[in-house]
């Protein structure tokens, strides 16, 4: 058996209709898991749904939408009868300097990156405690750790993502739930897609400030989903873990 077996399992992705969420849900069924995605939009959770295979499946909701956590959990437990593995991938970001942002567009992205994934994270644990193997992965950012001019909101969220890991890890190890946080650096996504075409030349200066030499791909987070999802990382709680080809390791 695998030290990575994850059958029987069932999983949730949010966000896992394209980008990191999928290059994970891949990860994760790859390994066995039955996996559940969630999106806003109905074709992109189709096509993604066609990626994954049998047993897989998608709902459609708007995670900031009040009650849609609870809505969602309940339609998972319905068609899965039970919840292993909460992966909170979901997230936006609006490209502005602090002394430009709006209330409204704060609110936009702490609701979509902090208290969607709060809402969602306390609706599932009753689920994930009756699972004993249950697991939080939050996905936060090389934002969590450090500041540039354009991001404040996000920056503030994925920060906050962090602390509210390490709280759950803290609160939830008693039942036997992990939480970590993965923390992303420059992947290549719609989300840095349209960074790059705001800002032209994002691309050499990430060049030539990550090690690695390439901008991340959504399968490089295949792997770090399932080994936390996994009995291999059941003592593996309230980390923060850089997977971003050296980048936070620059001054
Ligand atoms: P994408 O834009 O490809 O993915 C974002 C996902 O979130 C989509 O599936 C989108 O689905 C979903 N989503 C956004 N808002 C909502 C909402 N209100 N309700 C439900 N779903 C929503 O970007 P990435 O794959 O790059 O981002 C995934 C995560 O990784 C995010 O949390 C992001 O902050 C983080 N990250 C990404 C980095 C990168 O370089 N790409 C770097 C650091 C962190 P839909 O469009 O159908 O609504």
């Amino acid at each position: 058996m695998s030290l990575f077996d994850l059958t029987g399992r069932v999983a949730l992705v949010t966000g896992g209709n394209g980008g990191i969420g999928l290059g994970m849900a891949k990860g994760l069924a790859a390994c066995g898991a039955r996996v559940m995605i969630t999106g806003r939009d109905a074709a992109k959770n189709a096509a993604a749904l066609a990626e994954l295979g049998t047993g897989a499946a998608a709902f459609q909701a708007d995670l900031t939408a009040t009650g849609a956590a609870e809505t969602l959990l309940a339609d998972v437990l319905a068609l899965a009868g039970r919840l292993d593995i909460l992966v909170n991938n979901a997230g936006t970001n609006i490209r502005k300097r602090p002394e430009l942002v709006t209330d409204e567009e704060w609110a936009t992205v702490l609701d979509t990156n902090l208290t969607a994934l709060m809402r969602l994270t306390r609706a599932a644990y009753p689920a994930l405690k009756a699972s004993a193997r249950g697991r939080v992965i939050n996905i936060g950012s090389m934002l969590s750790l450090f500041g540039v001019p354009f991001s404040p909101a996000y920056g503030a969220s994925k920060g906050a993502v962090v602390q509210y890991t390490k709280s759950l890890a803290s609160a939830w190890a008693a039942d036997g739930i992990t939480a970590n946080a993965i923390l992303p650096g420059w992947i290549d996504t719609a989300l840095t897609r349209q960074a790059r075409k705001d800002v032209p030349t994002l691309h050499d200066s990430v060049m030539a400030r990550v090690p690695a030499k390439r901008w991340g791909d959504p399968a490089d987070f295949a792997g770090i989903a399932a080994f936390l999802a996994s009995d291999a990382a059941a003592f593996v709680t309230g980390a923060a873990i850089p997977v971003d080809g050296g980048y936070s390791t620059q001054g």
